[in-house]
């Protein structure tokens, strides 16, 4: 079967080298094995073109060759496939009391891990510790490095949402900012992405998004966050910071917000609503940090137990979410909804299986494939993936508007 990426086409012009080399490297990784004249006919790339790229693609050792198809007549043309262990990336997620870090093949194997406590989450700090973990996981592997994905839970340059608060960095001037400091200390090209949407990206190329390419993706950092995959390809707002759904209003009068509202929906649905609920019924300590796996420990366990304040959390919790659900839905007709991120799976599946979802959706529909709400990876890691996931999905993905 031709792969999905055949409608995207290519150009000869100079200036989008690095566009037609997507195109060919997406249609080779999508495809079982993909011939020079047939990668031509279905970019619409001439032979020649084809011949060049993937000469240099096979030079970088992403492509190998994998024998010749059989022909009725003439030569038989030599297929090429995809070669994820040609190269590897990056990936690291920042949060405000931890460094998480991932250096994984192009199939998003991991090859090397590591989680450091953060002492500040200033950018010095942080780009520092990067650099010499970079060096650790460069020293582990043998093949290139294509790049570091940092993923960041935002949001950036906004009063109030980005002032104070347990789910956010401080001192962090924006995205553009943060890519050039890290590329310059990594010494490698780096892409900078919410970690709501670099997640969603990691579970389209890995995960229970697969083969989907319309998707909400709701993200359990310390707070929540929204990432949307349009047509394959992430929603990021005009300033980046689309899919705060973290401080949607869900209860007028509520729960004061750092951001300034109150009862926004993470005070409820979120990891650090869940540390504060168990830390005030003395199942917690209230020193917890957000971002530790104490909480997910003692959830894990209050729940294989089912414990009565687990209980009713969870019970909030999902009341609150799933108008918010329905809500998506009706805006952006997903494919499905995914829930992931740094909660335990168990809690997750048991989160979903509360949903009473509006009948009133745009996603009730009679030929459904899926369920309208689906788990998906999780654990700390979850962001560190997504951000290696970013470079893979950019060495592999053409975009529809090719920058010159
Ligand atoms: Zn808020």
């Amino acid at each position: 079967m031709p792969p999905r990426q055949t409608q995207i086409a290519g150009t000869n012009a100079e200036r989008t080298k690095a566009h037609n080399r997507r195109v060919v490297l997406g249609y080779v990784q999508l495809s079982d094995g993909a011939g020079r004249a047939e990668i031509a006919r279905s970019s619409g790339l001439s032979t020649q073109t084809v011949s060049n790229l993937i000469a240099e693609l096979e030079h970088d050792r992403l492509v190998v060759p994998a024998g010749r198809r059989r022909s009725a007549r003439g030569q038989p043309p030599v297929l090429y496939t995809f070669n994820p262990a040609g190269a590897a990336a990056l990936g690291f997620e920042v949060r405000p009391d931890a460094l998480l870090s991932v250096l994984t093949d192009l199939a998003g194997t991991v090859l090397w891990q590591a989680q450091t406590p953060l002492p500040a989450s200033d950018p010095e700090t942080v780009f520092a510790l990067m650099a010499d973990l970079a060096g650790q996981a460069r020293a582990q592997c043998e093949v290139p490095v294509l790049g570091a994905g940092l993923v960041l839970p935002g949001p950036f340059g906004v009063e109030g949402l980005s002032a104070a608060g347990a789910t956010v960095l401080t001192g962090w001037q924006g995205f553009d900012d943060a890519a050039a400091q890290a590329a310059e200390a990594l010494k490698l090209p780096v892409i900078v992405e919410k970690d709501a949407t670099a997640a969603a990206i990691g579970e389209a190329m890995l995960g229970a998004a697969q083969g989907l390419d319309t998707f909400c993706y709701l993200y359990f950092g310390a707070g929540l966050g929204l990432g949307v995959i349009a047509q394959g390809q992430p929603m990021r707002g005009a300033f980046g910071n689309a899919g705060e759904i973290g401080h949607v209003i869900v209860v007028p009068d509520g729960l004061p917000c750092d951001c300034g509202n109150t009862g926004c929906l993470e005070q409820y649905t979120s990891r650090m609503a869940l540390r504060r609920h168990l830390a005030a019924r003395g199942l917690l300590s209230p020193d917890t940090p957000p971002g530790g796996g104490q909480t997910d420990a003692v959830a894990a366990r209050l729940l294989a137990v089912e414990d009565a304040a687990l209980d009713a959390w969870l019970n909030e919790a999902a009341r609150l979410l799933a108008p918010v659900i329905g809500t998506l839905e009706n805006l952006f007709d997903p494919e499905a909804v995914v829930l992931g991120g740094a909660l335990p799976d168990r809690l997750l599946d048991d989160l979903i299986a509360r949903l009473d979802l509006p009948r009133g959706s745009v996603a009730r529909r009679r030929d459904r494939a899926r369920p309208r709400v689906l788990r998906g990876a999780s654990g700390r890691m979850t962001g560190a993936l997504g951000g290696a996931a970013l470079v893979i999905h950019d060495t592999v993905t053409p975009r529809l508007d090719p920058a010159p």
